[in-house]
């Protein structure tokens, strides 16, 4: 059983050396357990936080413990009634190749599921995360204006295709003019601006030629300082992630510019609002999933996997994450289906 424990805490981007690749014999199963067998492992931006020994909304990973990760699973071996060898199952067993479990963590998947791994992006935690930001705190009305950033990422993707299937103008943000061209070649966005091209702002301003109604936050930084002068009276921000800030290790250059922000928020009466996706939104899992699966199907919604082979690659795929080196829902292949 390989394993990648958390060896030491980062600071700033984290580096190979944070991390410490384990191999040992894999575990046996006790009565009422099953052992997993990974085949599927999600990479998402949270797992940086969990580096951190920093109070937050989860607990950090202890040094020598396996960094976390949902994971796609078959079971190898079952001794609970609930569970027979081969089933698929959604985990939450980290970045390592088996694991045990007294089956209560787990979740069927069907075994018609096309793609398993989709469990771990578009109907799974990242699809949720876009569906219920976008429509439960970004409320769109046909004819406004939407922007995301992380634009062809898992979540930001699925963020302006809902939010086009409302009737929105979307505009998207990424970082290169490749993932730009897919948005709107691929994902029907309205336009898609290079974030480290020179005159963002004017871009921005440009092609938001009635304001913003929606800017949907994945990034923060200097995307948001472009957004913020552009935002219309009543404007929603659903408060996803700030990933430009995830390996800063200290506060960004110039004039402090919360005066600023929160004039704006007053005067335009900006409704700006955090939210923890498994903590405000999992008893809602059933509604978002029969949209997503009914969109699906009918080809409204499309969606784009970064597939990464093996553990081997897993951290540099990771470290890649946190600077703009995915092309889409980052998951790495462990282990043959
Ligand atoms: P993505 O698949 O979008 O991958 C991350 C992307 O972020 C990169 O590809 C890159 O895209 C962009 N990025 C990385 N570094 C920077 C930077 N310095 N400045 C600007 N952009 C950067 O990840 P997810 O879709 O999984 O996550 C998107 C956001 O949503 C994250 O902030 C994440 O923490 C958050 N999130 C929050 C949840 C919640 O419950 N609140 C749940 C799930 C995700 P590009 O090259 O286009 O810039």
């Amino acid at each position: 059983n390989r394993s990648i424990t958390l060896d030491s805490r980062p600071f700033g981007a984290p580096n190979t050396d944070n991390f410490l690749i384990k191999n040992q014999k894999p575990p046996s199963p006790l009565q009422g357990q099953v052992l997993l067998r990974s085949v599927y492992l999600s990479l998402d931006p949270y797992m940086r936080g969990r580096m951190n020994d920093t109070k937050s909304y989860a607990e950090p990973i202890a040094l020598g413990e396996t960094m976390v990760g949902a994971t796609v699973c078959r079971i190898e071996i079952s001794l609970n009634d609930n569970f027979q060898e081969g089933d698929w199952v959604l985990a939450f067993s980290g970045w390592q190749d088996y694991a045990l479990s007294d089956g209560k963590d787990l979740l069927k998947i069907p075994p018609n599921l096309a793609n398993p791994s989709f469990a771990l992006g578009v109907l799974g935690m990242p699809g949720l995360t876009a569906y219920m930001g976008l429509l439960d705190i970004g409320q769109p009305k046909t004819g406004e204006t939407v922007v995301v950033a992380a634009a062809t990422g898992a979540v930001g993707s699925l963020v302006g295709q809902i939010a086009k299937l409302k009737g929105c103008t979307v505009i998207g943000i990424a970082g290169s003019e490749e993932k730009c061209a897919y948005a709107v070649d691929q994902l029907g966005f309205d336009h898609c601006l290079n974030h480290k091209s020179d005159n963002l702002a004017q871009q921005l301003e440009q092609v938001c030629t009635k304001g913003i109604d929606v800017y949907f936050e994945n990034v923060g930084g200097r995307v948001f300082d472009v957004v913020m002068p552009l935002l219309n009276p009543c404007a929603r921000i659903p408060l996803c992630g700030l990933i430009s800030q995830y390996n800063a290790t200290e506060l960004p250059e110039g004039p402090d510019r919360m005066s600023l922000l929160m004039g704006s928020i007053l005067i335009k009466r900006i409704k700006m609002q955090g939210f923890i996706v498994f903590d405000d939104y999992s008893h809602r899992y059933n509604e978002f999933s029969q949209a997503m699966t009914l969109w699906l199907s009918e080809s409204k919604i499309k969606y784009r996997e970064h597939l990464i082979e093996g553990l081997d690659n897993t951290v540099d795929a990771f470290i890649g994450l946190l600077e703009g080196k995915n092309f889409g829902k980052l998951v790495v292949r462990l282990g043959p289906d």
